[in-house]
């Protein structure tokens, strides 16, 4: 395990996507937040179609090379847990991946800032 190469730039660059949005009344903050490189996590049971996993404010990616689309949406999830914390673990209990509110919204967030050059 280790902190993802770039950590800080690459964070603000995902922020800066994030900023342009506004689903939450504070812009997301970095403060705290951190990217650890651990592919050995992506083996756990349960896990193991991921790339990326946000809990709270540590995102966790399987490979240094993570897109700055894969931060953007682990970012998102930090934006959520920033304002609905309690909501964000109660949907991740009640619903399927793909139909759970936060993981589509966290999908939306990177479908629409995603860069058009
Ligand atoms: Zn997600």
């Amino acid at each position: 395990m280790r902190r993802l190469p770039g950590e800080q730039r690459r964070l603000a660059a995902a922020k800066a996507r994030l900023d342009r949005l506004a689903l939450y009344p504070r812009p997301v903050s970095l403060r705290g937040v951190r990217v650890l490189v651990w592919p050995s996590f992506f083996r756990v049971p349960g896990f193991r179609r991921y790339h990326g996993y946000a809990l709270w404010r540590t995102i966790v990616v399987r490979s240094a090379n993570a897109s700055e689309n894969l931060l953007t949406h682990e970012l998102c999830h930090v934006w959520q847990a920033q304002h609905r914390r309690f909501a964000q673990l109660w949907a991740w209990l009640r619903y399927p991946y793909r139909a759970n509110p936060f993981e589509r919204e966290a999908r939306a967030a990177v479908a629409s800032t995603r860069s058009l050059s």
